[in-house]
């Protein structure tokens, strides 16, 4: 055995221990083949474990003499069945620990005690087995202790779901816990499954009888297992007694533990009450709290903490910060994973510097947060110098460290919407290359509502057809006259008001629904082209639109050469645009084009010097026309501006593409294009986008 595992091992044993926690008053660890017990907990010193300790055969020497001595008359049989050590090393190749309840004499009366038994290690090679005895009642007291100490008191009550057909069962259960748990009853496994699933967030444990007419226990574990949600609420199976193979398979299907009826109120209380403690604490601390990489606290920890240290500090304001690395895959790709780690460690390790008062975790792969409190200089300035000086002794040249931070948090709110926050305001800044430090305003959470209001109203927006398509014209630089238009949505709301694309498109790329949207645009730009060839008037190209989404979403030529079909009218009259970032050269965009080329359609390249305009990408894609980006004709008056502009169009050119100019607002601009022989114009100078009406209206004047 190689010292990591035994190290694993090692560490794998104390979390068990830490998990268990302080109710255990002995726990010991017994290896398998030996028998040799190892003590890690004697507190209770009236079982004398000591002396049986060198014994050829500890464990078994050890159990008896417990048994015999403490276990009550009417458990022996029982206790000695379930704690031999063949069958229990035998369960535990089933599941990963089991409990055992028994009765124990003690100072003259009896008293309820259980028993737990855990591998550490797999199921298939398990060396040795941790054993941890605790005593029911004391639990019972200890936890009505702290019930009363909890503020809020009922306020505060666990609820409990009994799944029981047997009426009296149901009452004698529900007088039972009524005092110290608000309970909800099921008459069968059916109607129980509907609870659970209306309340699985805030049950703490259910109380299931195996034996039901509608919808049995088995099945009833079954169905709640399969789904991780509801499964993560633990059952206590309630057993006729003496019902050893139902109560395996009850474990078996994912059961914590179980009850046998006649209920005694002490029994079920203590045992609601283990279940209770022992899937809080796992809970806690089963999210592993460290990150392995940096040390740093996990989100999940860092979500409980945080909580903590709030309520522990009252007086207090708190602060948010969260930290992500711009490009920090291409650090990954450039300097290898080894030096990203490296990246992540050193930051990890500078924020933890900067920020000792309070709680930092490692949020995402390179993102992190910090809870901080106390007299602390938020201000742009220092927190800019600090990210500067991040950055300058970061193990990695032009790192940029980027900061949103929620000042004076609201304390009422849940840690993932506090972190939630943070991330708005540092999303705000996010392409943002001047700008490392935001700060979240109640107008950015404002945007996050509107947004999600724009995503609810989509449906009913579709339907109602508030969508509406604009034209704009485009312009043949030497004769003037319209030559085409390009369609641009515009949603119309019910008032009149009208919210431009920039508002709702870059929303609908990130959730997809772009996709029909762009369907939609592009449906209703072939309708208005088979109405113009309806009317006998000139066919003029309406170039539409296609997203990057859409380009990724299979089906998308099929669709659109059916519905052009269906309209009846010629693919070329519906050139589609794709702007230059989507459609950086790769196999599938490459196939994607030459479908859609095959099919008839033309293609223009969108905003074309707006991005990273890729040479390759030109020359590979069938594309026809190219359309120069306005950001690129904004400088077209200026000396360097000028040559990049007539280069474009001389490279457009010299590769059999039109060329069109955007965004011209001046007679100087049009001027120059006109000299550099670009093709067309399309920009305010000669036409701003317009309804439907008015481009026809233009087209009929031949404006
Ligand atoms: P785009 O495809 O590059 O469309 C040109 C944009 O530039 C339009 O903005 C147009 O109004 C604007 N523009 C044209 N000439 C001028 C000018 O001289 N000066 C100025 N300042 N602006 C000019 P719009 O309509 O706001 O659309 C913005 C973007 O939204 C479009 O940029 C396009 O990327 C997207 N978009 C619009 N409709 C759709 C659609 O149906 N589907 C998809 N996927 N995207 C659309
Ligand atoms: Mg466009
Ligand atoms: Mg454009």
């Amino acid at each position: 055995m190689g010292t990591d595992s035994d190290r694993e091992k090692n560490t794998q044993l104390l979390g068990l221990i830490n998990i268990l926690g302080d109710d255990y008053t002995n726990i010991y660890l017994v290896n398998r083949k030996t028998q040799q017990i190892e003590i890690y907990r004697y507190r209770n010193q009236d079982v004398d474990v000591e002396k049986e300790l060198y014994k050829e055969k500890p464990y078994e020497s050890a159990m008896t003499s417990y048994i015999e001595n403490k276990v009550v008359p009417e458990d022996r049989r029982k206790m000695s069945m379930e704690t031999n050590l063949d069958a229990v090393c035998e369960h535990l190749t089933r599941v990963s620990q089991f409990t055992v309840h028994y009765r124990v004499r003690r100072n003259g009366e009896i008293q309820f005690y259980y028993m737990k038994c855990a591998r550490i290690g797999d199921a298939d090679d398990f060396e040795s087995i941790v054993f941890a005895f605790a005593n029911e009642d004391i639990d019972v007291r200890r936890n009505e202790l702290s019930e009363l100490l909890k503020p809020g008191g009922t306020a505060s009550k666990r609820k409990v779901l009994i799944v029981e057909d047997n009426e009296l069962n149901r009452e004698i259960l529900s007088s039972v816990l009524s005092e110290n748990f608000e309970v909800l009853m099921a008459e069968d496994g059916e109607e129980g499954l509907k609870l659970l699933a209306e309340h699985y967030r805030d049950l703490s444990v259910i109380l299931l009888d195996i034996c039901m007419p509608v919808c049995d226990g088995f099945e009833f574990l079954k169905r709640s297992q399969s789904d991780p949600l509801l499964a993560s609420v633990p059952v206590i199976v309630t057993t006729g007694s003496n019902q050893p193979d139902v109560e395996i398979q009850c474990l078996d299907l994912g059961a914590s533990d179980f009850i046998a009826k006649p209920y005694n109120s002490r029994v079920v209380i203590g045992r609601i009450n283990s279940v209770i403690k022992l899937k809080e604490s796992a809970q806690t601390l089963t999210a592993v709290e460290h990150d392995e990489l940096t040390g740093l606290y996990t989100r999940q920890a860092f979500f409980y903490h945080a909580k903590t240290l709030i309520r522990l500090k009252p007086e207090e304001n708190f602060h948010l910060i969260v930290a992500d690395v711009r490009d920090f895959k291409q650090i990954n790709s450039s300097y290898g994973e080894k030096v990203g780690d490296q990246m992540l460690c050193y930051l990890g390790r500078a924020f933890n510097k900067n920020h000792k008062l309070g709680l930092i975790a490692r949020y995402g792969s390179d993102q992190f947060v910090c809870m901080t409190y106390g007299n602390i200089d938020l201000s742009p300035a220092n927190v800019k110098g600090s990210l500067a000086k991040i950055a300058a002794d970061a193990p990695v040249p032009n790192v940029r460290v980027k900061c949103g931070i929620y000042e004076n948090i609201d304390k009422s709110q849940p840690i993932s919407v506090l972190c939630d926050r943070g991330f708005l305001a540092l999303k705000s800044i996010r392409d943002n290359y001047e700008c490392n430090v935001a700060y979240y305003t109640r107008e950015m959470n404002e945007k996050q509502n509107q947004n999600r209001v724009l995503e609810n109203r989509f449906e009913e927006a579709i339907r109602d057809r508030e969508f509406v398509v604009y034209f704009q014209a485009k312009y043949d630089v030497k004769t003037d006259k319209i030559v085409g238009a390009e369609s641009l949505v515009r949603w119309i709301n019910k008032d009149g008001s009208m919210v431009m694309p920039g508002d709702f498109i870059p929303l609908y790329e990130r959730d997809g629904l772009i996709v029909r949207l762009d369907e939609y645009v592009f449906r209703e730009v072939c309708r208005f082209q088979r109405d113009t060839m309806e009317r006998g008037e000139e066919l003029l190209p309406v170039s539409v639109n296609l997203s990057r989404a859409s380009i990724h979403h299979s089906g998308v030529v099929e669709r659109y050469v059916e519905i052009v079909k269906e309209y009846g009218i010629p693919p070329s009259c519906v050139p589609i645009e794709l702007t230059e970032t989507a459609t950086l050269y790769n196999e599938q965009i490459r196939k994607f084009t030459d479908m859609l080329v095959n099919e008839g359609f033309r293609l223009h390249m969108d905003d074309f010097g707006s991005g990273y305009s890729s040479l390759i990408t030109l020359n590979e894609l069938p594309f026809t026309t190219l359309k120069i980006d306005k950001s690129l004709i904004d400088y077209i008056e200026q000396d360097k501006g000028k040559k990049v502009v007539r280069q474009v169009i001389n490279l457009a050119h010299g590769l059999d593409m039109d060329v069109i100019a955007e965004g011209v607002e001046t007679l100087g601009q049009v001027k120059l294009l006109r000299k550099m022989e670009c093709d067309n114009i399309q920009g305010f100078y000669y036409a701003r986008p317009q309804p439907k009406d008015v481009y026809i209206e233009m087209l009929r004047k031949k404006q």
